[in-house]
């Protein structure tokens, strides 16, 4: 039996160890089952699970349990993401407050911390994600820095770097002079932003004139080793060639033609400054021109910008600035928009420095992984998300893989410390190839992060091993993750999982939109808007988040929280905790066989057939993964059509004397509801498993129980269609008697007027009318003969009813309420009408006050026509 009300605190804290003791959440090798696996994006350990994460579990935790029961072997993977970058700054951040610095603890104490902090918030994630529910194998935990991880990281590395794919070079990099590392491109956040263009004089050498410049960042100038045209521009052509004095550091440097230079674009001719510009250093390539770095990794001025050296940078701007116009060289400042790169972990401006980094060769990866989606080897879901895909797979540039960090995979190159030769290898060399020596340095910087990440559909299944998993779970099925992290993440995995394994790492990738606060922002910190996950489950329970999160969304849409969501959800558990609570008290002991077929009523038979579409559209929504769609139908069926609906109607079975009746009925209770419990399991894992182990009946747990598939045989199209017939019917009664404020004591005569071929089905609906209608007599006919005129009727789909009106009023009473109901009505009328004749008051009042005051006198006009209509019918004779 079930307690009264639903505790959802008692009932979610024992349940997901039981499931896990039972061993539940590793999917079942013995048997001949497909397999079906899902990954989880592993969540980064700098902190507490987010809104964002719920939902992306919720939807993982809906699939897996979904296959599960339809007799896949299932398998959910788990890990964290060491988040190289943002766990260092965290670190960083947290020495900062006892005063201390990286350098001062040093690299050995400084990875011990980080390997403590791993201990303490990766274990606080973990315990999240069970609270959610979330149904993954525990034993097949990974974490991107745990030992096997690390060596598909060293694998990786070493074979591409020995395909020629990972290169050491030179090139101008996103530099954060806050966290002093390099950044790749998609770690760099673009803001609008309003800056000024200035131009700059150059004087040519042999003191014939100048060439005007303009930057938005007058400091690089000091590290400038050209100035460049168009070869075909006119206006310089017999100037290439011809020498410079580079202002403020007097140093000459060449007037070069290059055809990449636009001429519409300022004068013509533009500095050129290789090691701080990504498009000026592969001019310098192209023209073979010196770079000079001009700046410290803190973005100080350094050696090379003479005078300005150890200005901060927009120190040194100010003062270049006043210098040139002291000079007579500024010739203007102008307001110019630009968009400003930032660190996308500090918000620091970044600076393209130069600087020797690895690198991973895009071109030759990018094509195959462009193929496979464009041949539709792996499906974005929505389709729209391709776009976003193919735009940056299109575009790319070699990815900056080296970070001057040192939480992460430490890049396994090693110099020797005699001849100074780098060795590419999987552990450290035993002997250089160049000299004999044995004595190695290792390179310092670690990887990016994502070059990890970019493994973990393969490396968490064992590989570089060729293991079970890797067999029987690669490639995996689906992939689920926020649009916000396609090119960071999805992109750099798929053509990682074609290198690697030639095969692409998933099928499906379902994008899901962010989650925002009720007014549409951004849940963030600085705003201080976020919502805890386990806030929202210790009040409401995880089921009602979960279930929340899902409804009324579609996928790929950003979402809005709204704690009244929350709220119904809850009450949503509540319903079904009363519909089973019922059912369970009602059931007496009857075998679980089902009753023959001409044993069941109209509304067995309705609902049945209810029920088994109900199983369809659930079903089919889901493979679709509009998950909102399938909760939204399977809510609407639970709520309205089998709680409010068939549980009454099956009380007048339940109730009554016959044993073959109540027989009946309880089978049919107890099959819908065990159906509607396995549907709603994956949605609301907890509260279904609470109530089905309740269910004596039933062997074995939900969770591995059998999806429910639609029987064609329960279909019944006429009987839906006469329950439709019916509910419309004793709801018209019923809001008459709303209308009519008639109490539910007071029982009324009814007249069911219907052509002949309908008879058989209101026979059949007399005790529902009578217990759910308020009807003391039904009867039924053909033609309206012996209704009295006065009779309140209604008219629904092919049912005419009547009801004598003294059952329900008492007439004289009656007319005299509306009376004053008219006259009351009339003046409110009045009053709106005079108003909106009244010039001034139109012309004065806002636009929203005179729409009112429409609005309330079309109200006025059609509620005063009812009262005339029931007047009317009040005064009718009787005929
Ligand atoms: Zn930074
Ligand atoms: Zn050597």
């Amino acid at each position: 039996m079930l307690e009264k009300n639903y505790d959802p605190q008692t009932a979610e804290s024992g349940i997901y160890e039981e499931w896990m003791q039972k061993g539940y959440f590793k999917p079942d090798e013995s048997s001949q089952k497909e397999y079906f696996c899902i990954v989880i994006p592993p969540p980064n350990i700098t902190g507490q699970l987010h809104m964002g994460h719920a939902l992306d579990i919720t939807l993982q935790d809906i699939i897996t349990r979904q296959k599960r029961m339809q007799g896949f072997a299932a398998l959910w993977l788990p890990g964290t993401d060491h988040a190289s970058i943002a766990t260092e700054v965290k670190i960083t951040e947290k020495l900062a407050e006892e005063g201390l610095s990286k350098q001062d603890l040093g690299r050995e104490k400084f990875l011990e911390r980080a390997w403590q902090w791993k201990r303490e918030y990766g274990g606080k994630i973990t315990e999240q994600l069970k609270k959610l529910g979330g149904s993954l194998d525990w034993s097949r935990e990974r974490f991107t820095m745990d030992e096997g991880l690390s060596r598909a990281v060293n694998e990786a590395f070493v074979k591409l770097y020995e395909k020629g794919l990972i290169y050491r070079g030179e090139r101008t990099i996103n530099w954060c002079p806050v966290c002093k590392t390099a950044l790749s491109d998609a770690e760099v956040e673009h803001e609008e932003a309003q800056g000024s263009l200035w131009k700059i004089k150059y004087p040519l050498k042999d003191g014939q004139g100048w060439v005007t410049v303009a930057t938005t960042r007058p400091e690089t100038m000091l590290g400038d080793t050209a100035v460049a045209v168009h070869p075909d521009d006119e206006r310089f052509t017999n100037m290439i060639g011809t020498t410079i004095i580079l202002p403020l550091m007097n140093r000459e440097i060449p007037l070069i033609a290059d055809s990449c230079v636009d001429m519409e674009f300022g004068t013509g001719a533009v500095k050129i400054t290789p090691a701080h510009d990504h498009n000026d250093f592969e001019t310098s390539v192209r023209n073979n021109l010196p770079r000079v770095c001009v700046m410290n990794e803190d973005a100080s001025m350094n050696d090379f910008a003479g005078i300005y050296s150890g200005m901060d940078r927009y120190e040194a701007r100010k003062k270049i600035v006043t210098d040139l116009e002291n000079l007579g060289l500024l010739v203007q400042i102008e307001k110019h928009n630009l968009s400003l790169g930032q660190c996308y972990r500090c918000n620091t401006v970044i600076e393209p420095i130069i600087s020797k980094q690895w690198f991973v060769r895009m071109k030759p990866l990018a094509e195959p992984a462009i193929k496979v989606v464009q041949e539709g080897e792996v499906e974005f879901i929505p389709e729209r998300f391709e776009k976003i895909y193919f735009n940056w797979m299109e575009n790319i540039k070699d990815w900056c893989i080296s970070r001057q960090l040192w939480w992460g995979h430490r890049i396994p190159a090693y110099y020797c410390e005699k001849c100074g030769h780098l060795t590419v290898s999987r552990e450290t060399p035993k002997s250089c190839g160049e000299c004999d020596s044995s004595c190695f340095k290792q390179d310092e910087d670690v990887l990016d992060t994502w070059f990890s990440s970019a493994l973990w559909p393969f490396s968490t299944l064992g590989w570089p091993d060729e293991t079970g998993d890797l067999k029987r779970f690669y490639p995996t099925n689906v992939l689920v993750t926020g649009y916000d992290i396609i090119f960071f993440w999805v992109a750099r995995m798929i053509f990682s999982g074609i290198e690697h394994m030639k095969e692409v790492p998933f099928r499906k990738v379902l994008i899901h939109g962010i989650i925002r606060d009720a007014e549409g922002r951004k849940m963030s910190k600085s705003l201080g808007n976020g919502i805890d996950p386990l806030e929202v489950i210790e009040r409401y329970g995880a089921d009602a988040l979960r279930l929340s999160l899902v409804m009324g969304n579609s996928p790929g849409n950003d979402m809005r929280f709204y704690w009244e969501k929350v709220e119904s959800s809850r009450n949503f558990a509540n319903k079904i905790w009363n519909a089973s609570r019922f059912i369970l008290m009602n059931s007496k002991d009857f075998d679980a066989s089902e009753p023959h077929a001409c044993e069941y009523s109209l509304a067995d038979r309705g609902i049945l057939s209810r029920f088994n579409r109900t199983v369809d559209e659930v079903t089919e929504n889901m493979e679709k993964f509009d998950f909102g769609l399938a909760a939204q139908k399977l809510y609407d069926f639970i709520w309205s059509e089998f709680c409010d609906w068939y549980i009454e109607l099956s009380k007048t079975k339940l109730y009554g004397e016959d044993i073959e009746g109540q027989r009946t009925a309880t089978n049919v209770l107890r099959h819908v509801l065990a159906g509607v419990l396995k549907l709603l399991h994956p949605y609301m894992p907890f509260i279904s498993c609470e109530i089905w182990k309740r269910m004596p009946w039933y062997d074995g747990d939900i969770m591995v129980s059998e999806w429910p598939i639609k029987d064609l045989k329960k279909l019944d199209e006429s009987a839906e269609e006469g329950m439709k017939a019916v509910i419309d019917a004793i709801k018209s009664v019923r809001n008459i008697r709303l209308d009519m404020q008639v109490q539910p004591s007071v029982k009324s005569k009814l007249v069911l007027v219907a052509d002949k071929e309908h008879h058989k089905l209101l026979e059949e609906s007399k005790p529902y009318f009578k217990k759910l209608a308020f009807a003391k007599e039904v009867r039924i006919q053909e033609d309206r003969m012996g209704i009295a005129a006065n009779s309140i009727s209604a008219v629904t789909h092919y049912i005419q009813i009547f009801m004598p009106v003294e059952d329900l009023k008492d007439v004289k009473k009656e007319t005299e309420r509306l009376h004053e109901e008219k006259k009351e009505l009339g003046k409110e009328l009045e009053r709106a009408r005079t108003k909106l004749q009244n010039d001034s008051f139109l012309n004065k009042a806002p636009k929203f006050v005179v729409d009112e005051e429409r609005a309330k006198e079309a109200k006025y006009i059609i509620m005063l026509d009812k009262v005339n209509a029931r007047m009317n019918s009040l005064t009718k004779d009787e005929g």
